[in-house]
């Protein structure tokens, strides 16, 4: 492992993409904005995979597939949808390549040019809106709760590894109600189920809140998403939840009967996170020498380092280590014992910092003597010597207080980062200064909105659900404002 990374105070984003590839996350592929996501790297996405879906089944969804490939003619029948996402779409013409008669090599044969034109789905609402019109004929068929953990292609122009490629990988929840207000209820249901795995296994802070006219989802009444504040002052939005009204079920037709028998169009949800979430959890923790993760989600919860210049005391440190691996895979904490006789332990110990493991064990033949382990903390680089007979038990309530403390150091920083304005000069000078969140007065204009972005590249990242109604006046027009909205730089 190169060792170093440049200092996140000195070049920001030079610090993340080498992080990403030191901590061996990910890498950049021969295509364009798109990524390979190496073991590690994939290891933590499963994690909050298996976090997430859990989640979702523990409230009735199923999960499901749909295809990667869209007829183009879908994609225009919801016409704010086709605006929103046209600009970005990969298409498919043909189906056959062909050798070139000047021997130049491979070219697309002109004879297999497709009927209708394909899309890679950049998300999957109209295919699953003209699959549930076969699905859904009277009440009875409702509510449909289906999940997919898929792929999706939007051709991005400027890309990061992690928080915005060109191909992602996302799970897309698509529901279907009979009423308004269930699909209203399981709009926020998820945007909250969101919200407590941010919280609670990523340690994220989020603000919940709705976006904009202008930044909502092509096709929805309303997005409600999670924004987070990453370590430079800038936002990142995190996950979005969106209540379809009836809008896909009017554009491919999918009506129910109700219970007396009058036909009705069915009210839809589409809700997805993506590993736009790696991005996230990277930015929110880390420091200049590493990962910084939160137990809940680390591959590897747990090293064990041997230190030894011989086999002999190579072979009473495994004695110990396996003691210990035992009792805490029992408990379901992940363990490595490193016994590499490749790398000094030095070495091992900046590996396993730069990759964000969240306790070290050393034993050496000292400790042996001794009945003792040094545990040390990735979090704060704590270290201390705990009696062999105390250390699982150490170790499990160190992890709880990893993952508490990485939260609460979290909250501290986006508390000092969130900050009320009165007047635009205060909020620009915020704004070029410590960044973060901006919480002012705004008109509920588009026009403002879009004036502020392009004087200041700060745009509304929400308004937040909790925000309470308070008379002001928009701190751009001077008009009146009934409450504040949050503004910030984002990703
Ligand atoms: P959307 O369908 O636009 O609401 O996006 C759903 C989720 O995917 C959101 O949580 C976004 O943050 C995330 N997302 C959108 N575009 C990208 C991208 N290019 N790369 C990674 N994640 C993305």
């Amino acid at each position: 492992m190169a060792k170093g990374l440049p200092k996140r105070s000195e070049d920001y984003s030079k610090w993340y993409n080498e992080l990403v590839k030191k901590a061996d996350l990910a890498e950049h592929s021969a295509v364009k904005g798109c990524m390979i996501i190496k073991p590690y790297g994939y290891s933590i996405w499963e994690k909050m995979q298996a976090a997430l879906d859990k989640m979702f089944k523990d409230t009735g969804h199923s999960n499901a597939y749909f295809p990667l490939f869209v007829p183009k003619s879908y994609l225009s029948k919801e016409a704010d949808h086709v605006e929103g996402f046209a600009k970005e779409c990969a298409v498919v013409t043909h189906y056959r390549l062909k050798n070139a008669e000047d021997g130049s090599g491979v070219i697309v044969d002109p004879d297999a040019k497709l009927e209708e034109e394909l899309i890679v789905r950049p998300t999957s609402e109209t295919v699953i809106w003209s699959t549930y019109k076969n699905w859904i004929q009277s009440y009875r068929d409702l509510p449909i709760l289906v999940n997919q953990w898929a792929n999706v292609v939007r051709w991005e122009m400027r890309t990061r590894l992690f928080l915005r490629t060109a191909e992602f990988l996302w799970q897309e929840g698509h529901t279907a109600h009979a009423t308004r207000r269930e699909a209203e209820a399981e709009t926020v249901q998820m945007l909250n189920i969101y919200a407590t795995f941010a919280e609670e296994f990523m340690a994220m802070p989020v603000v919940k809140g709705v976006k904009t006219e202008s930044e909502k989802f092509p096709g929805a009444i309303d997005t409600y998403c999670i924004e987070a504040l990453m370590q430079d002052g800038k936002a990142l939005q995190a996950g979005t939840s969106h209540f379809l009204g009836q809008n896909f079920a009017k554009a491919f037709d999918v009506k129910f009967a109700d219970k007396e028998g009058k036909l009705e169009h069915v009210w839809g949800t589409s809700w997805g996170v993506s590993t736009r979430l790696m991005g996230a959890l990277i930015m929110a923790h880390s420091d200049d020498e590493g990962l910084v993760l939160p137990p809940k989600l680390a591959p590897i919860q747990v090293v064990i380092v041997p230190i030894f210049k011989t086999e002999e005391q190579l072979e009473s440190i495994r004695e110990v280590a396996d003691g210990f691996k035992h009792e805490l895979l029992k408990l379901g904490v992940s363990v490595k014992f490193d016994d590499r006789d490749t790398n000094s332990p030095g070495w091992k110990f900046a590996e396993y910092e730069m990759k964000g493991v969240p306790v070290r064990i050393a034993i050496g033949p000292r400790d042996i003597e001794n009945g003792t382990v040094e545990i040390a903390r990735r979090d704060t680089k704590e270290k201390k010597v705990v009696s062999k007979d105390e250390a699982v038990q150490y170790i499990t309530d160190l992890m709880e207080d990893i993952q508490r403390n990485i939260y609460a150091k979290a909250m501290d920083f986006r508390a000092e980062l969130t900050t009320d304005v009165s007047s635009y000069e205060e909020f620009k000078e915020v704004l070029d200064g410590k960044g973060g969140f901006v919480s002012a007065h705004w008109d509920g204009t588009a026009e403002t909105e879009e004036k502020i972005k392009e004087e200041t590249k700060a745009t509304i990242r929400c308004i937040p659900m909790d925000a309470e109604e308070e008379d002001g006046v928009c701190i751009y027009s001077g008009k009146p404002s009934k409450r504040k909205v949050l503004f910030a730089r984002a990703y």
